[in-house]
């Protein structure tokens, strides 16, 4: 039996994470401040005798009373940070904090206690990609003081932290740069265009698609992303890997896609000015690297995770 630290372990990939272990019959002490995250998320785990909850911020140091009550942990997960582009604009300076501060404080416990330690990065490091698809060792296109720049720069600051924990105290570190992922228990409010575009649909509202509709993504279900995760932590692989699906969609095709599978919406489509000019234009990962070092690919269609989605939205709305 492992132990595994999961902060953000309320939020929508946290909280999968945390099931996905203890269903293995690990150990899991989630940690997680509740900016974004839900305790509705993690409420069937709480009867779990191997599943503990502590209610912190992790852009502050772990007290002494918290790091006893954890025991020895063999694995570190950094998964606190708001991931939704309307939270860059909210709370920007908690992200800041989180994937800054909180990363010298995870990869302190993890320097302590030997751990095998993984970063929750992002394809946003690549910015306003000039290479398509994104492979692991392009650099990006980031706006260092665009609207999200907290967010992109404090993840690349936090991969570069990993590895100096992992070059100067031989901390075994991973980072995985995460794609659009969607699935149960995103917030249906959160802006996000699945959740946006399923709500809208449900709804009967106007699909809201920002500027042209031109813009591409990738979008990867839940349950694929989690298995790629473990996969990740299970290794010793020390530089980053993409872990997405690469199908492609602009966010037009996407509208129409959501539409057809909402059967008796009457919803239509209605352009709105983008956000914000650093949208990215394109987006999609190259999975090369994931496939060979982990064997590892997603599996569920769009179709099916769509479909999964909608059933979870429409229990909440
Ligand atoms: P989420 O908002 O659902 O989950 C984040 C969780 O972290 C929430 O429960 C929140 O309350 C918690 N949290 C935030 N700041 C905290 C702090 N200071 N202390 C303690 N807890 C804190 O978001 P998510 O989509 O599940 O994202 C999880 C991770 O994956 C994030 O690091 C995010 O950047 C990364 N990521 C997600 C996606 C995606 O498509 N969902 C894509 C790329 C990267
Ligand atoms: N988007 C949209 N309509 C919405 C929400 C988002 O057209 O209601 C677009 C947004 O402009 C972006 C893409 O969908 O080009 C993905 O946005 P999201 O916020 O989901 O994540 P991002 O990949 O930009 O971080």
């Amino acid at each position: 039996m492992a132990h595994i630290l999961i902060t953000g372990g309320a939020g929508f990939i946290g909280s999968h994470l945390c099931e996905r272990y203890l269903a293995l019959g690990d150990r899991v002490t989630a940690v997680d401040n509740f900016v974004t995250g839900s305790a509705d998320n993690i409420k069937h785990l709480l009867k779990e005798k191997a599943f503990e909850l502590i209610e912190h911020d992790v852009s502050n140091p772990f007290t002494p009373a918290m790091e006893s009550d954890f025991g020895k942990v063999d694995f570190v997960l950094h998964f606190a940070c708001p991931a939704s582009p309307i939270d860059f604009e909210k709370i920007p300076l908690e992200i800041l904090k989180v994937d800054s501060l909180g990363s010298f404080h995870t990869l302190e416990v993890a320097k302590k206690h030997k751990a095998r330690y993984l970063i929750a990065s992002t394809s946003e490091i690549y910015g306003d990609p000039l290479v398509h698809p994104q492979t692991e060792d392009y650099w990006g296109n980031v706006n260092t003081t665009g609207k999200r720049s907290c967010y992109d720069e404090t993840k690349r600051f936090a991969e570069a932290c990993a590895t100096v924990y992992r070059a100067k105290y031989g901390v075994n570190t991973g980072i995985v740069r995460i794609f659009n992922t969607y699935g149960p228990r995103m917030r249906l409010s959160d802006g996000r265009v699945v959740p946006n575009f399923c709500g809208q649909a449900l709804r009967n509202e106007p699909i809201t698609v920002y500027g042209t509709g031109t813009q591409t993504r990738s979008f990867c279900y839940v349950d694929d992303l989690v298995a790629g995760i473990m996969k990740l932590v299970a290794s010793d692989c020390a530089d980053p890997v993409n872990i997405g699906n690469p199908d492609e969609y602009t966010m037009l095709e996407f509208a129409k896609f959501v539409i057809e599978a909402v059967p008796g919406t009457t919803s239509k489509i209605e352009y709105r000015p983008l956000l914000h000019t650093d949208d990215p234009k394109q987006r999609k990962p190259d999975i090369t690297r994931a496939k060979k070092v982990l064997a590892w690919s997603p599996k569920v269609s769009l179709a099916d995770g769509i479909g999964k989605t909608l059933e979870y939205f429409r229990s909440k709305l």
